[in-house]
């Protein structure tokens, strides 16, 4: 597919939010916290060989008040 040739070679989806306990399925440990989002994201670039496909924001209501996540999308 033409302007997606970056996506081609990708087998394999993570997905990391700011809000929510994040651990290492690669490593079967538990390193990562909700304030631990970069340090998440840089785990699996540096140790595991990913690489970001995409970085977003997702909103979430609760009783009404919006709450903001950010979202990365790696891939390998
Ligand atoms: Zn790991």
């Amino acid at each position: 597919m033409r302007g997606h040739s970056e996506y081609l070679d990708v087998s394999e989806v993570v997905c990391v939010k700011s809000d929510s306990e994040t651990y290492c399925k690669q490593c079967s440990i538990t390193p990562f916290h909700s304030s631990e989002f970069e340090g998440a994201v840089n785990h699996l670039i540096s140790a595991h060989g990913y690489r970001i496909l995409h970085v977003g924001q997702e909103t979430e209501l609760k009783r009404e008040t919006p709450i903001h996540k950010t979202v990365a999308v790696l891939g390998r």
